[in-house]
């Protein structure tokens, strides 16, 4: 167990870090983030920046020197940084659940070989691979960019093979997925935290509405019945259990014909689960301090029903949006990430309300929503 006083090690140094940073701070352990951004919102709050490159060699001695372990917040942070450190300390999640994560072929390809549910999907790596892919995908279908696609970036709807040459070509030929264009009924999200000895604690499952592909609302607990709650959280158990994956995990998942199909998984806390920080007994970043220090894990148990909206940089229109339409509500928590520029579609805070009950709480968010402007 690493005991609170010690020094933790973040690669990167956003919103998500920042959450973390603030936990960890809480249960009185140091922070050093590693992130190339001056202005970075975990550094904020953090006891070190090493304010360089993730590959630096420098930063990542420094790091392995004075940190205790390390953790990431974005599925991109190398892998390699990740198995380099994990030789001279601890380091949760591993680089090789990170590399699965990151890479949505691979991400694919794992859960097929282990009989998950998935929708029609397959691998284009040339144009060689068009035909089978066409034969397997039944069109519309979406193109997804293997790697660094985040918030719908990275993805097109592809209507026709001339559609998907082009795309591809668009994109100079990098590896994609092409997935079936599913009829959703819902986009449900599990998060979990799993210890070292394969502990779990799963936190109730989240209902997710995107838009423009980014996060816009998450209900908590989902709307859905108890079996299909009962069957995620053995689903995303599985994911976790079957990555040995040590940390905090988010499986996301789609329902289509009432029944669960994966979608993706994050090797970190998510946008969805920031409804634990006001509305569970302990939030998912208390959780990843806790597995990450060897703790025992915390109660993920929700003690409010509770809705989140995300607050993005379109609100700004160049001044401050007007706060008051949601702290004048007692059951509203406002986040800020204390970011200096607003830019459309940029995550730029969230509000959790907290209710007692599960319609008060969503009655009060899309009033929050629409007295900010959010359209
Ligand atoms: P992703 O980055 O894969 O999570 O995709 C972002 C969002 O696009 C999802 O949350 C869905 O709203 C939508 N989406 C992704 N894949 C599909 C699909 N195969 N069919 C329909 N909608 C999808």
């Amino acid at each position: 167990m690493i005991a609170p006083g010690a020094t933790l090690g973040l690669l990167g140094g956003g919103q998500l870090g920042r959450m973390f940073t603030v936990a960890a701070r809480t249960l009185g352990y140091r922070v050093t983030v590693l992130d190339p951004d001056p202005l970075s919102p975990a550094a904020e709050f953090a006891t070190g920046h090493l304010n360089t490159a993730y590959t630096d060699p420098g930063s990542l001695d420094e790091l392995a020197r004075t940190c205790a372990a390390v953790t990431t917040e974005f599925e991109n942070a190398p892998a390699e940084a990740l198995n380099a450190l994990a030789q001279r300390i601890v380091v949760r999640p591993s680089g090789d659940s990170v590399a699965i994560a990151q890479d949505r072929a691979r991400e694919k390809g794992f859960f097929a070989e282990r009989g998950f549910p998935l929708g029609p999907a397959a691998a284009i790596r040339t144009e060689a691979d068009f035909d089978a892919a066409l034969a397997r995908v039944k069109l519309p279908a979406l193109l997804k960019t293997a790697r660094f696609g985040y918030d719908g970036k990275g993805q097109a709807r592809i209507d026709s093979r001339a559609a998907l040459e082009r795309t591809f070509g668009e994109w100079k030929r990098v590896p994609c997925i092409l997935e079936e264009f599913l009829a959703l009924e819902r986009e449900l999200s599990v998060i979990l935290a799993r210890g070292a000895s394969g502990e779990v604690a799963v936190f109730p499952v989240a209902e997710n509405q995107h838009a423009h592909g980014i996060l816009d609302i998450t209900i908590a607990p989902a709307r859905i019945p108890e079996a299909l709650a009962r069957e995620a959280t053995a689903l995303a158990t599985r994911v976790a259990a079957d990555l040995r994956y040590v940390g905090v995990l988010a499986v996301e998942m789609f329902v289509v014909g009432g029944k669960l199909l994966l979608n993706e998984v994050a090797p970190r806390p998510h946008n969805s689960g920031h409804y634990t920080i006001d509305a569970c007994r302990t939030s998912q970043f208390e959780q990843q301090v806790r597995v990450l220090c060897g703790l025992p894990l915390g109660d993920p148990s929700q003690h409010s029903p509770a809705v989140m909206v995300n607050l993005l940089g379109d609100i700004w229109r160049g001044a401050e949006p007007p706060w008051e339409a949601v702290l004048r509500h007692p059951g509203a928590h406002l986040h800020l990430y204390g970011k200096r520029e607003a830019r459309p579609g940029r995550k730029m805070g969230h509000v959790t309300v907290c209710e007692a009950t599960p319609e008060r709480a969503l009655e009060v968010a899309l009033a929050i929503r629409r007295d900010l402007g959010i359209e």
